[in-house]
C-alpha cells in the first residue's frame, strides 16, 4: 500500500478542484487556487532538493509570521519527506538556540521581519543554511515538474516537529507523522461537520498545533478556503469574518472574550458563521452565554499537540446545557479514564484521560524515555483529569501535569523555576497559576531567598526578562520563609495555590 503523503494532497486537490481558491492572504489580498498552491509547493520542493540538497528526514526550521510561504514550506517538505520545525518567534534567542541545537536543521527559513534573528541564530546554533521567504521560487512550472517526491507505505514518517516546554522544563519536540495529520483532518471533518464550502480565518500562529491543525490542514484536505491573517486583534478578526463571509471560526477563549467585549461586536455581521469553535483551555460559560444571546453557536474542542488538537467535540446544541463539557471523543479515537495503575475507574469518577487511535503522535524527538513515560501499551497519557457524566459527556476537571495556560499559551512552571533559581539570591522557587479575568491564568512566583533580603521581587522579575519569553514571565513574586513540602520533600503546589488564593 502506498500512503498518500501530505505533500500529495495538493496534487489531488488540483485534480478535483483546480480553480477553487484554497488560500486568501489578507495581508496582500492575494488569492491562490489549488492549482497555484500545488505549483508553488512543488517548485519549492525541487528548489530545496537541487540548491540545498535536502534529504528525506532532514529538518527545516522556520521563524516567520503566518504567510502563504509558510504553507508552501510545509507542503514542500512533506513532498520530500523532510520535517518542518515551526519556531515560536516569541521565544528569546537563548530559548530558540536550545531548540535549534536539539533538532539541527539543514535549513532555517525566515521572513523579512525575522531576518536579523535568523542570521544571529545561524551564527550561534547548529543551522546549516538560511533561506529567505522572498527567495522562494513561486509558481515556476518548469521547476515544479523536476521534484522527486518521497513515498511511504503507512505514512509513519515525520512531517512536523512542534516543540513544547515540557514538565521537566526542557523543550521536547513532538513528532507529528503524515499518518497523524491525515487522521486529524479526517476526524475533524467527520466530527465537526466541515464542508468544502467552508471559509475559515487562520490567525493562530503556525508554531502552535492550533494554527496548522485545528482547521488549516483539515480544510486543505477537504478543499475549502483558508483566510490567512497576521495578527489576532479582535477588530481585524471581526472585519475579516464580515468581508470574507467566514463560515467556521476557531480561537482560544481569551480571543473570543476580547471580541465579545469589543465595541464592534454588536454591529458585526456574523450571519455567514455556521459555528464558532473554542478550545485549548477552559472557556468561561459567560463567554458562551454572551454569544448565545446573539444567536451564535459554539463548538467546544479539546486536544493536545501530542494526540492531535481535535480529539473531542461538543456540538453547539449542547453548548449551554452541557456547559463546561468538551463533549465526546472524535470518530476515530478511543478514550479511557484510568487510575494511577492504568485501571479503568468506575463510571462518574475522576481519573486520567488516556487516548489511542491513528491521531496519536509518534513520541518526542530523540527522547525515548520521555516518550515511554506517557505512551504505554498504545495509550497516550494526557496528564489531564476528567470525568464522564451519565450521558457520556466528558469534562476536564484538572491536570496531573504541572502546567497552566495563559491566554492560550502553555506555561510549564518547571521552566520558569529553573530560570529563577539561577539568581544568586534565590534558594527555592515555585511557580503557580492564579486566575485572571483576561488571560484565564497568570503565574505567581513564590520564592525563598538564600538569606533574608538577598533578593527583591523586582530583581527576580528583571532577572527573568530576556531569559524567558514575555508571556512566561510571572505576573508577581511573593517572598516566603519556606515552601510547603510533603514527606518525600516534594513541594506541595496545591497547598501554595490555597495559600495564595485570590479572594
Ligand atoms: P496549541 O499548541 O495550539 O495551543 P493545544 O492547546 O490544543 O494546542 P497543547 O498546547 O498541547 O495543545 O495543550 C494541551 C493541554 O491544553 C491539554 O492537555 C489540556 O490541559 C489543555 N486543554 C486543551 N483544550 C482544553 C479545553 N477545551 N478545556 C480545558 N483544557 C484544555
Amino acid at each position: 500500500m502506498a500512503f498518500i503523503t501530505l505533500g500529495e494532497w495538493l496534487a489531488h486537490r488540483e485534480l478535483l478542484s483546480p480553480h477553487k481558491v484554497g488560500l486568501i492572504d489578507e495581508e496582500t489580498e492575494s488569492h491562490f487556487t489549488y492549482r497555484t498552491l500545488n505549483l508553488r509547493a512543488r517548485a519549492l520542493a525541487a528548489y530545496l532538493q537541487q540548491q540545498y540538497h535536502l534529504q528525506q528526514g532532514e529538518r527545516v526550521a522556520v521563524v516567520a509570521f503566518n504567510a502563504p510561504e509558510y504553507l508552501d514550506a510545509f507542503f514542500a517538505c512533506a513532498l520530500l519527506g523532510a520535517i518542518l520545525v515551526p519556531l515560536n518567534w516569541r521565544l528569546t534567542v537563548h530559548e530558540l538556540g536550545i531548540i535549534l541545537n536539539d533538532c539541527q536543521p539543514a535549513v532555517l527559513l525566515y521572513d523579512s521581519a525575522h531576518a536579523e534573528l535568523a542570521r544571529s541564530l545561524q551564527r550561534t546554533c547548529q543551522v546549516r543554511s538560511l533561506l529567505a521567504f522572498d527567495k522562494f521560487p513561486g509558481e515556476q512550472a518548469d521547476l515544479s515538474s523536476q521534484v522527486h517526491p518521497f513515498t511511504t507505505t503507512h505514512g509513519e514518517e515525520i512531517a512536523l516537529i512542534l516543540y513544547t516546554s515540557g514538565t521537566t522544563g526542557l523543550p521536547k519536540g513532538v513528532l507529528l507523522s503524515h499518518r497523524m495529520i491525515t487522521w486529524n483532518a479526517i476526524n475533524t471533518q467527520i466530527s465537526w461537520g466541515l464542508r468544502d464550502t467552508d471559509i475559515v480565518p487562520t490567525f493562530a500562529p503556525f508554531f502552535h498545533a492550533s494554527g496548522l491543525n485545528v482547521l488549516t490542514t483539515p480544510l486543505y484536505h477537504l478543499g475549502g478556503t483558508v483566510v490567512l491573517l497576521r495578527g489576532s486583534s479582535p477588530k481585524a478578526i471581526m472585519s475579516v469574518i464580515e468581508r470574507r463571509r467566514c463560515t467556521v471560526v476557531f480561537a482560544v477563549p481569551t480571543v473570543f472574550q476580547q471580541m465579545l467585549q469589543h465595541p464592534a461586536f454588536t454591529g458585526c455581521d456574523f450571519s455567514s458563521v455556521r459555528f464558532f469553535i473554542t478550545g485549548g483551555s477552559p472557556c468561561p460559560p459567560r463567554v458562551i452565554a454572551g454569544y448565545a444571546e446573539h444567536g451564535l453557536g459554539f463548538r467546544q474542542g479539546y486536544g493536545l499537540t501530542e494526540v492531535g488538537v481535535n480529539c473531542f467535540s461538543l456540538a453547539p446544541e449542547h453548548a449551554v446545557s452541557k456547559a463546561g463539557s468538551v463533549g465526546h471523543p472524535v470518530f476515530h479515537s478511543r478514550a479511557r479514564i484510568v487510575d494511577e495503575f492504568d485501571h479503568d475507574v468506575p463510571a462518574g469518577e475522576i481519573g486520567e484521560l488516556i487516548l489511542a487511535g491513528p491521531h496519536v503522535c509518534s513520541g518526542y524527538w530523540q527522547q525515548p524515555e520521555a516518550t515511554a513515560s506517557v505512551y504505554r501499551d498504545g495509550w497516550w497519557h494526557t496528564g489531564d483529569l476528567v470525568r464522564r457524566d451519565a450521558d457520556g459527556f466528558y469534562y476536564i476537571v484538572g491536570r496531573q501535569k504541572d502546567m497552566f495556560i495563559s491566554g492560550g499559551e502553555n506555561i510549564y512552571p518547571a521552566e520558569v523555576e529553573n530560570v529563577i533559581i539561577a539568581h544568586p539570591g534565590v534558594l527555592e522557587a515555585a511557580v503557580i497559576p492564579q486566575p485572571d479575568p483576561r488571560w484565564g491564568e497568570v503565574g505567581l512566583a513564590v520564592i525563598v531567598p538564600r538569606v533574608p533580603d538577598s533578593v527583591t521581587p523586582e530583581e527576580v522579575l528583571s532577572f527573568c526578562a530576556g531569559k524567558l519569553a514575555r508571556y512566561k514571565l510571572p505576573r508577581a513574586v511573593r517572598i516566603v520563609e519556606a515552601l510547603p513540602r510533603n514527606a518525600m520533600g516534594k513541594i506541595m503546589k496545591t497547598e501554595l495555590v490555597k495559600e495564595f488564593q485570590v479572594t
